[in-house]
């Protein structure tokens, strides 16, 4: 007789799962006064404190600097936008390529583009997900500008060796930490080990405000660079008789004055959120270790696990089956699996087609640009082998999950890999 949900059998979970929801009470309050201000946003695209915004905005940049240990904090509208900014504020332009993820939120690559610049995809490294030293090395040359590594799913990169090998080789260095509130590695948070770090605000992440994000450095003049894409730079380098300072166009990327109200209450309750990740997270992995086939997430030396997502690894030869029967079976069970976390970026028609602007090829086939990047099927086969084969993951191990939530979780997969003969 079947055991198995998705053989007839009975699941292990009918009911859904408590959704998370970080806002409350210190939110609405804090909505309220922002509102009662009448002031919404104080921006003004001119020299002057109002440069930098109202406020709320300007509180926030303070007390996320000093959470963060960091000397600038800037407020933005998202961090897609505190990566576009950071490439324009880090000098990237026309004939750079930018070494990339291929196994991240899209805007980590396509940051590069936006400034004519040629996303190189690196590939992850199989226990992180994350590109590494040695991934990166091969593909710098001359034309190598910048580097963009991802803290994937919670677990930082090697940003101490991406950043020995950024210094030989004079790269900036942009960490992208949205995912990675929590995690350090050698007791520095993540977000603050590259020239440049940047954290979202938008409703996935563990901290969230509706849409933002905050980008932060410890060096004055990029700093200054940011806060002009912000606002409207090309207009207000001269006002500001920031004359040497030409290669600036300037966005609207601000964070209006409720966000950033909501955003410093979110701030203070970071730690407990984070803390309560963590301990769902090694809850699973404690109860999930050791199951044949089935590999638990792995936390390198040094380091500590944020644990945006719980992903594992599914062994297909060793078991017979393959992830996506495996993940139907969880999924038929009750419990919500992603298979594979996201497509290699460089697989979207954008770079297949290696057109991003009007019909012209650039900055892909650009007479500025001397390369060819690898967007063939086969570039990154560590990463290709993750999406197809064996990584996923589910995003239970958030603070609103239970222990008796959690239990499901893993009377479902044990259930699982002890009938994986039902699936052969
Ligand atoms: C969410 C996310 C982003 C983009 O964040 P937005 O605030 O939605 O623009 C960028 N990179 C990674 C790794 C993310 O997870």
């Amino acid at each position: 007789m079947a055991k198995l949900a998705i053989n007839g059998g009975n699941p292990v979970r009918t009911k859904p799962f408590p959704s998370y929801v970080s806002t409350g009470p210190e939110e609405a309050a804090t909505v309220a006064r922002v509102l009662a201000s009448g002031s919404l946003s104080s921006y003004l695209a001119a020299a002057g404190q109002f440069f930098e915004g109202g406020p709320w905005v300007r509180r926030l940049e303070k007390e996320w600097a000093r959470a963060f240990k960091i000397k600038h904090a800037v407020a933005m509208n998202s961090a897609t936008s505190c990566l576009y900014s950071a490439m324009g504020a880090g000098g990237v332009g026309p004939g750079d390529e930018v070494i990339v993820s291929p196994y991240t939120m899209v805007a980590s690559a396509t940051c590069a583009v936006v400034f004519n610049a040629v996303p190189v995809f690196a590939d992850i490294d199989p226990d992180t997900f994350c590109i590494s030293p040695a991934t990166i090395a091969p593909l710098i040359n001359k034309r190598t500008k910048a580097i963009v590594a991802v803290d994937i799913l919670g677990h930082p990169a090697d940003m101490a060796g991406i950043m020995e090998l950024a210094i030989q080789h004079n790269l900036m260095v942009v960490e992208d930490a949205a995912q990675a509130y929590g995690a350090s590695q050698n007791g520095k948070t993540c977000g603050t080990l590259g020239h440049m770090g940047v954290f979202s605000l938008n409703y996935h992440k563990t901290i969230q405000c509706g849409e933002g994000g905050i980008v932060v450095t410890d060096d004055d003049d990029i700093a200054m660079r940011l806060k002009l894409i912000r606002n409207h730079g090309e207009v207000v380098a001269g006002d500001l008789e920031l004359n040497e300072i030409e290669d600036i166009v300037g966005f609207n990327f601000r964070m209006p004055e409720i966000e950033a109200a909501i955003t410093l209450e979110q701030l203070k309750k970071l730690p407990n959120l984070v803390e309560k990740r963590i301990a769902a997270a090694n809850y699973l992995s404690k109860e999930l270790g050791g199951l044949p086939g089935l590999t638990i997430p792995k936390v390198e030396p040094g380091c500590v696990h944020g644990y945006y997502l719980y992903a594992m690894k599914h062994d297909a030869v060793g078991t017979g089956v393959s992830r996506d029967k495996v993940v139907e079976a969880l999924n038929a069970e009750g419990i919500f699996f992603n298979s594979g976390y996201t497509k290699p970026i460089y697989l979207n028609p954008m770079f297949q087609q290696k057109v991003a602007y009007g019909s012209v090829n650039c900055p892909f086939l650009c007479p500025h640009y001397k390369g060819s990047a690898n967007y063939s099927k086969g570039a990154c086969l560590v990463c290709e082998r993750m999406y197809y084969e064996e990584l996923f993951c589910t995003n239970v191990c958030n603070a609103a999950t239970s222990k008796a939530d959690l239990d499901d979780v893993v009377t479902a997969v044990n259930k699982v890999y002890e009938n994986l003969d039902e699936l052969r």
